[in-house]
């Protein structure tokens, strides 16, 4: 059969590829998006959508806990781990059935299976009814990327489970070891503590979440701690000794290793969060000249990998793993092929959340990485105690840290734990991409009672003049 010709196709729907195909039918083109497994990849499958749903489900049984704090009653709390796994799942299944009505409305043409490149502007598909080649003069590869596997520490998905059999558990917890304390690790290790997991977090860093300003580590650890969890810094797990039963279950003995001391710990399920490597076997790309530095793409600020005709956005092409970031590379890419002159994307202004409880987020430069580039800096805090809206939510708890350079006023970044920050660092987002510097801040009217009032009083804070503290 003669090869289907199309302007652009694309590999992979995850919200890198499908965004990409949108915006490329916005601007005139045929495109073919060819996906093996689900429409909306990991994201909405395995990833950022499912991960909420479950945590949307501890978060209500948190608060059903807490019921008699708000003047209300609830006898008999518990839990059913299928039907909230199954309430997950749906959520997925509906936002994947939209995608495909995305693509249908788009005109974008849905190949499902199998991409290898045999050659430049050739994609041949792998389907159930045989082999499709496509031709097409702008390949885009946006194949995301898979867990992370450490040797001695390969999960089963029996007694050690990646995130994709953490969304699906077979059973609940009873004592959890969590390797691992990026977001996936740490919103895991919320979910199962929250419904009575004996949670054990290890991180071979020298705090939780390392990514983030030191400070937000320190009150998540605190706050981690408070609810139950052991939490594990400077620790490695070198090898896990696993005694399974015949029912799927068993006994998994962890050998733990920090400041040269070894020591061994029980548990009946291991979750390893261990980080994630790009798919980019299969493809053909060594062939191509595709540059892969060890599992991603390697490409410039406009996506380009430097073969003429194939680019690479979202997860294959490396950090920051995140969906928002996958999307607009997307449309950045669509744009560059269809002619016009898009901006290159800032990752700085690239916000990180982390929806565990309490829920962290951020922007831009943390405060030793401001000091590290040379910053002269003023920094502000404002504390959720004193914010009426965070009082009267009964989530008193929380953090707003904003660091500005004290010569130019830029705000260089913003640290969030508490309520909600997910939902409020965008604020901060539009003032980095605005260019925003402390003045519009302080002239910015935020309304009352919200928990966005403390965005302004961390700003009036870094210069010393916040009012309700
Ligand atoms: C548990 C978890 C929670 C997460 N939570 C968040 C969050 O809250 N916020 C956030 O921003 N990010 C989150 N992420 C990360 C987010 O899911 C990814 O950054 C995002 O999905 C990357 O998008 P992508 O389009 O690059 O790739 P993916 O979403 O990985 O999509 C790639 C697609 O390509 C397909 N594919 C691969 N190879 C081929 C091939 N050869 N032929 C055809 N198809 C192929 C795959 O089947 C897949 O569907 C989370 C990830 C995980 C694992």
């Amino acid at each position: 059969m003669a090869a289907k010709k199309f302007d652009v196709v694309v590999i992979g729907a995850g919200p890198g590829g499908y965004v990409a195909a949108i915006r490329l039918s916005q601007l005139g083109k045929t495109v073919a998006i060819v996906e093996r497994e689900n429409l909306g990849g990991i994201c909405l499958n395995w990833g950022c959508i499912p991960t909420k749903a479950m945590l949307r489900s501890a978060e209500v049984f948190h608060l059903m806990h807490r019921a008699k704090e708000f003047g209300l009653s609830a006898t008999g709390v518990s839990y059913d781990l299928p039907a909230v796994v199954a309430r997950s799942r749906g959520v997925a299944k509906q936002l994947s059935g939209g995608i495909g009505h995305l693509m249908k409305k788009n005109k974008v043409t849905v190949i499902m299976g199998d991409a290898t490149i045999p050659a430049k502007g050739k994609v041949s598909v792998k389907t159930d009814k045989g082999v499709e080649e496509l031709e097409a003069p702008a390949i885009i590869l946006a194949t995301g990327a898979r867990a992370r596997t450490l040797p001695g520490l390969e999960a089963d998905g029996d007694l050690v489970w990646t995130y994709r059999h953490a969304l699906e558990p077979k059973r609940m917890p009873k004592k959890l070891l969590v390797i691992g304390s990026g977001a996936i690790g740490i919103e895991f290790a919320s979910f199962f503590n929250t419904l009575g997991a004996d949670t054990t977090v290890v991180e071979v860093m020298d705090r939780v979440l390392p990514v983030e300003d030191a400070e937000i580590s320190a009150f998540a650890k605190k706050s981690f701690v408070k609810q139950g969890m052991k939490i594990l810094e400077k620790t490695t797990v070198k090898k896990l000794d696993k005694a399974p039963d015949s029912k799927g279950g068993g006994n998994v003995t962890a050998h733990l290793e920090s400041n040269g001391k070894t020591e061994t710990m029980e548990f009946d399920t291991v979750i390893s969060a261990v980080g994630i490597v790009g798919n980019t076997e299969g493809l053909g790309l060594e062939a191509l000249g595709v540059k892969i530095d060890r599992t991603h793409v390697v490409t410039d600020e406009f996506c380009r990998t430097g073969v003429d005709g194939i680019y690479a956005i979202g997860d294959i092409a490396g950090a920051p793993w995140l969906a928002h970031k996958a999307s607009h590379e997307g449309v950045m890419v669509a744009e560059l092929i269809a002619g016009k002159h898009p901006h290159p994307i800032k990752p700085n202004s690239i916000a990180g959340c982390t929806y565990c409880y309490p829920q962290i987020a951020s922007v831009g430069l943390t405060e030793a990485k401001a000091k590290e580039a040379g910053h002269t800096i003023k920094v502000g805090r404002f504390p959720f105690i004193g914010n009426g809206k965070a009082i009267a939510l009964g989530e008193s708890d929380g953090l707003i840290k904003t660091i500005f350079d004290a010569k130019t006023g830029e705000l260089l970044g913003a640290h969030m734990i508490g309520a909600e920050v997910t939902e409020l660092i965008q604020g901060y987002v539009i003032g980095r991409q605005l260019e925003t510097t402390e003045e519009d801040l302080m002239h910015t009217i935020f309304p009352h009672p919200t928990l966005s009032e403390m965005m302004h009083e961390s700003v009036l804070d870094a210069y010393g003049i916040a009012i309700h503290m």
